[in-house]
């Protein structure tokens, strides 16, 4: 075991300050990491305070994972000492069950060991996020990035490009597809510039007005203020598909109504209350509201390939590792252009 530097909360109403953690040797099948730089997803927030009521402490966020590797077990095949490496949401799962199987890691019927506030199945305790300088997984739970792609720029898409990218592939977003980013924050903005990637026609859907230039310069086709009625008034009964990614309580049903006829919405923004939609309004017009969770490893591999042969990176603030309290106070005020990302040297 190796002490290691970190940022983390010792409870859901303290703010994350230094801590120590330890890390583990690494093992045959594993690779460590030096982490350069870790991206600053809402989830770190919504955990980190305890507000979907699962949170473990220390909590040590950060799922959106970049660094160099600086060690390899003697069995690992796919990474060697020097290379560019990625960890996302996920560090195991049990490999056998048929989601496992299928590269659905992320929906392990045994429970998927999540990068932070897990049990860890290896060393025991739970398990520590990126806000750190190191990590060791297992070789078959990291991802390789592409030379062209700058690591500070990638790091989010192991979070939010992934969690964007897997429900535009599995609904088949494309050309001549209609489709609605409700919300531009680290998950809108890539949900953003992926959908126009795969040639679909993208309306932003903001309730920030001063988002409106970078709306049209991240890609999106049209803006419409969710507060205007007269805007939205020209997009009911429009969207092939929406993608939620609005983090706060909202009202479902004001959104479905933009949908046309087999019009799909999915929810990836994930507030803690519970949603009340009347039957009825997923009846007229045969409608679906569904949800996606991130992707399973082979999925995100296709992603980051994908956003290195369209040259495809988070827009980024960088910050230090010192400014995160802040950074999360910005986050609620979706102030925010449009991931946080740590500087890891600053920790
Ligand atoms: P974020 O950067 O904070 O962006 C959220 C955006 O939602 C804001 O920028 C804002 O956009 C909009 N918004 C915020 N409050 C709102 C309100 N009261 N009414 C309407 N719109 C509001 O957050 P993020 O990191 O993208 O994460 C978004 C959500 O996705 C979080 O709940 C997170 O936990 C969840 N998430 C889910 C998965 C998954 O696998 N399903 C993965 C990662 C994250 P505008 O200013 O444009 O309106
Ligand atoms: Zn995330
Ligand atoms: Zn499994």
């Amino acid at each position: 075991m190796s002490a290691t530097k970190a940022y983390g909360a010792h409870s859901a109403t303290s703010p994350l300050e230094a801590l120590t953690i330890e890390r583990r040797n690494p093992g045959p099948h594993d690779v460590q990491i030096e982490i350069r730089y870790c991206g600053v997803c809402h989830s770190d927030l919504h955990t980190v305070r305890n507000e979907w009521h699962n949170a473990v402490y220390p909590c040590v966020p950060g799922h959106e994972i970049v660094g160099i590797v600086t060690a390899v077990g003697n069995h690992v095949k796919k990474f060697k000492v020097g290379d560019k490496a990625g960890v996302g949401c996920l560090v195991d799962s049990c490999r056998e069950c048929d989601n496992c199987k299928d590269g659905l890691e992320q929906f392990c019927a045994g429970g998927a060991t999540f990068t932070y506030g897990a049990p860890d199945k290896v060393s025991g305790g739970h398990t520590h996020g990126g806000y750190s300088q190191s990590i060791v997984v297992d070789e078959n739970f990291v991802v390789s990035i592409a030379d062209n792609l700058p690591l500070d720029g990638a790091a989010p898409l192991l979070c939010a490009g992934i969690t964007t990218y897997s429900p535009l592939r599995h609904w088949k977003v494309g050309k001549g597809t209609r489709v609605g980013v409700l919300g531009l924050g680290g998950l809108g903005h890539m949900g953003v510039k992926l959908a126009v990637a795969m040639g679909a026609e993208v309306t932003m859907l903001s309730h920030t007005a001063s988002k409106e230039a970078d709306a049209k310069r991240l890609g999106a086709h049209r803006f419409v203020l969710t507060s205007d009625e007269a805007q939205i008034k020209t997009v009911t009964g429009y969207f092939d598909f929406i993608l939620d990614t609005v983090s706060a309580t909202h009202d479902y049903n004001f959104y479905l109504a933009l949908l046309r006829t087999n019009g799909v919405m999915v929810c990836v923004g994930a507030p803690p209350e519970p949603a009340h939609i009347p039957a009825f309004n997923l009846i007229f017009g045969r409608k679906t509201f569904a949800g996606s969770l991130i992707g399973g490893l082979p999925e995100t591999q296709e992603m980051l390939d994908f956003c290195a042969q369209h040259n495809i990176v988070s827009d980024i603030e960088l910050i230090r590792m010192d400014q995160i309290n802040d950074a999360y106070e910005r986050l609620l005020k979706s102030d925010v252009k449009y991931r946080f990302v740590i500087d890891m040297a600053s920790i």
